[in-house]
This record gives C-alpha cells, sequence and structure tokens, in this order.
C-alpha cells in the first residue's frame, strides 16, 4: 500500500465511492469513472460528483471513500472483505489535501465523504470526523461538507460528525429488514434506524439552540438523508414507498435516495445476475415527489402500484394513479383547489401556482393551459377548461396506450 501514490489511491477510492447515490442526482448518468472519461467534467471523473444543496444550487462535490477496505461482508458491496479488489486507504491528511487542491482550483464546492470500515466502527468514524475537523478548524473551510455515519460507531462520535459537516447520511441499505439480514449479515435495522433517530434529536436540539443563542454550535443544517439499494432483494416498489414514507415520518430526512442495484465485479452468487432497469428507480424518484410535493399518502402511492406490488415502467406514478381513479376527474382548472389541481398528470407545482396565480384576473382556457405544461395531450383527458370538456375522452379503455411515452427516454418530472 505504502507504494501507491495519492493519484492511485483517487483512482480506486473515487471508484469505489460511486456505487453511493446518495450525493448525485437522480438523473445523473453513472459512468465507469475507470473509462475514457477521466477528469473534471465528467459526472464521475476522478470523483466529481454533482449534488443539491439546500438552497437547490447544483454543487460539484469531490466524492470518494477513506479506504475501500471494510471488516464488513455487504453482499451487494464491492468492497465487501471477501471481494478480490484492488484495496487503498487515505490518512485523514491526504484527504485534506486533496479537497483544498481541489477546491482552490474551482474544480469542486465541497466533499462527500465516505468509507468501508477498518479496525472498527470507531476508528473508522474517528477518521472520517478528522477530516472534517482538520478542514474546517485548521483551514477554516467554508465549502460543503457531506459525511456518511457509521451507524455502528458510538454517537458521540457521530455527532462531532454533524457540528463539523452541511449533512450526515446514514444507510438503511435494504428497504426490509429481512433484505438486511440476508444481504448485510454484520448490520442490524434497529441500530441504523437507532443511529438515524439520535441524528434526528440532534438536529432538533441545535435548531432550538440556535433560536435561545445566536452562536449556539451549527449541526448538519442541510440535514440527514438515506440511501436504499433497489432490485438487490425481493421488496417491491410498494414495500420501497412504506419504508421510505416511514423514514421520513420518523427520523425528519431531508432526501431518500434510490440506488439500482448495479451488478458489481466479482459479485457475490446470492444476487441477482442482471441490475433492474434504470427507470425503476426514476419511477420511485417520482414516487418519492409525489408524497413529499403533491400531497399523495403513502397508501395512494401504493394504490398507483400493478398486481405485483411494484410501480408501472411504461407511464409515471401520477398517471397510473389517475388512470385508477378516473372517477375523480375531469377537474375544472378555474374552479378545482390546489389539491385537486396537483393530481392532475402533466401539471407540475409550478404550473399549478401559475394556474391559481391567472385564475384570479381570467378564466382559463386549454392554450393557456398548453403554455404550461410539456404535453397538454397528457393532460387534456383529466381536465375542463372554458372551451375544453374531454367528454368521453376520460373513460376511454386505450387511454394508457394514448397516454404512454412512445420511446424508453427518460421524461424529465414535469407532473
Ligand atoms: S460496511 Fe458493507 S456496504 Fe459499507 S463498505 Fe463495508 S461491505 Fe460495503
Amino acid at each position: 500500500m505504502a507504494s501507491q501514490t495519492v493519484l492511485q489511491k483517487l483512482e480506486i477510492l473515487a471508484d469505489a465511492a460511486k456505487y453511493d447515490a446518495s450525493c448525485a442526482s437522480s438523473g445523473t448518468s453513472k459512468k465507469s469513472s475507470l473509462g475514457s472519461e477521466k477528469g473534471i467534467g465528467s459526472t464521475e471523473g476522478m470523483g466529481i460528483c454533482h449534488a443539491y444543496a439546500p438552497d437547490g444550487r447544483c454543487i460539484s462535490l469531490l466524492k470518494i471513500l477513506l479506504t475501500n477496505h471494510c471488516i464488513f461482508d455487504c453482499h451487494y458491496c464491492v468492497n465487501r472483505k471477501s471481494s478480490n479488489v484492488q484495496r487503498a486507504r487515505f490518512t485523514p491528511q491526504e484527504v485534506v489535501d486533496l479537497t483544498l487542491a481541489f477546491y482552490r482550483r474551482n474544480y469542486i464546492e465541497g466533499l462527500f465523504l465516505s468509507s468501508g470500515i477498518v479496525k472498527s466502527s470507531n476508528h473508522t468514524m474517528e477518521q472520517i470526523v478528522e477530516v472534517a475537523r482538520i478542514l474546517r478548524e485548521e483551514h477554516d473551510f467554508r465549502g460543503y461538507i457531506h459525511l456518511k455515519t457509521i451507524p455502528e460507531a458510538d454517537a458521540e462520535i457521530v455527532h462531532q460528525a454533524g457540528l463539523y459537516a452541511d449533512r450526515v447520511s446514514i444507510n438503511v441499505e435494504l428497504p426490509t429488514d429481512a433484505g438486511l439480514t440476508r444481504l448485510a449479515p454484520d448490520k442490524d435495522a434497529r441500530q441504523i434506524e437507532g443511529a438515524m433517530g439520535k441524528v434526528k434529536d440532534d438536529l432538533s436540539e441545535a435548531k432550538d439552540a440556535k433560536k435561545r443563542f445566536r452562536h449556539a454550535p451549527r449541526f448538519a443544517p442541510a440535514g440527514q438523508s438515506t440511501q436504499m439499494i433497489v432490485g438487490a432483494d425481493a421488496a417491491t416498489d410498494a414495500d420501497i414507498v412504506g419504508k421510505a414514507s416511514r423514514l421520513y415520518d420518523n427520523f425528519r430526512l431531508r432526501r431518500v435516495y434510490y440506488s439500482a442495484f448495479s451488478p458489481i465485479p466479482d459479485a457475490s452468487a446470492v444476487l441477482p445476475l442482471k441490475r433492474p432497469p434504470l427507470i425503476r428507480e426514476h419511477r420511485l424518484y417520482q414516487s418519492d415527489w409525489l408524497m413529499r410535493f403533491y400531497g399523495y399518502k403513502p397508501g395512494e402511492v401504493m394504490q398507483a402500484t400493478e398486481a405485483d406490488g411494484n410501480l408501472p415502467l411504461d407511464i409515471d406514478p401520477k398517471l397510473a394513479w389517475a388512470l385508477k381513479f378516473r372517477e375523480q376527474f375531469p377537474i375544472d382548472v378555474n374552479r378545482a383547489t390546489k389539491e385537486q389541481l396537483l393530481r392532475v398528470p402533466g401539471l407540475g407545482v409550478k404550473a399549478v401556482q401559475k394556474i391559481l396565480a391567472s385564475r384570479r384576473h381570467r378564466t382559463l382556457r386549454l392554450d393557456d393551459v398548453a403554455k404550461l405544461t410539456l404535453s397538454i395531450t397528457k393532460v387534456r383527458p383529466f381536465i375542463v377548461t372554458t372551451d375544453w370538456r374531454p367528454v368521453l375522452l376520460t373513460d376511454r379503455a386505450d387511454l394508457r396506450t394514448m397516454l404512454a411515452p412512445k420511446t424508453e427516454q427518460l421524461e424529465l418530472f414535469a407532473a
């Protein structure tokens, strides 16, 4: 290991970090950073990833592992102890130096740091915290820091991480406890949720303290997030939606990230041979938006699933729900409540806000609505305007076929 240069370590540990989705935007293409697209400008080249700051800005982060050595043996992980991959390990100072060098060149605006577990959970967590401490205390680093925390580590060390980081995350890994027991035998669902609960308490305490004392220490102001692997076990989308909803409710998470399981080199025999279609991950992100921004209850999103418990792949979950509950449509865009408008396939949150603002001054025609959506074809069966009424269109047996996208292209989430 001593013979590895920092650049060689970076190549190994940036590539090893690419399987963690919890700093990447859902639409980012997952190109291998070991291919021909190394370097600045590639989505993942040499560890640069894109994430969204709490204010919505897209920021570039150096996304690396402290080490890919690990004493755990999670079947789905390329870094598990039984995996035959090349190993590397940074010292905290090397991570600090890399972060500062990239930051000063304007390549990145922050750091996303995760790690395999070496020696013990506490030892590894201390090393992660040390990176953040040196950056903040010795270099007055003001950039964004996202630290992946280890649920098995002592709560006090995880707390230290929150004092330096903007965001902390703890991966729940799999949607069901049974899946976790089978695929990550060293992990414990109760321990993971216990650690998330402690971070939630720390976040609440820090918020209260801030109200009382202006100079109260900050604690992970960008909150906590988690990641679930999709398609490595038999969990259905209904299971995943239910789990995500409980996590949002119980731990006030900022985000749940969904990561389609991707077959890894030297894969364990208990894993599926094929990755699930990437569109499944996309549909789960859409269902997540329905719960967070469109007022759907988890049970309603589950109603959009098909007989096998999975969301349809050919249409988005909002359209799937509307097609199942056609008796609730069409709705009159000039009279409907905001909640009703948010249920119309093809109308996004911004379009609904514009409709509500416009109709204070005038009544809306179909053309007015068409200007607010990417596809008026998708909207028409579900609305009434002064000059449009869908008549029998809403109830047509072939409506799903008419509205399903004709190609496999991922549509931007417009509704
Ligand atoms: S703890 Fe599990 S998921 Fe994390 S690096 Fe080790 S083997 Fe991989």
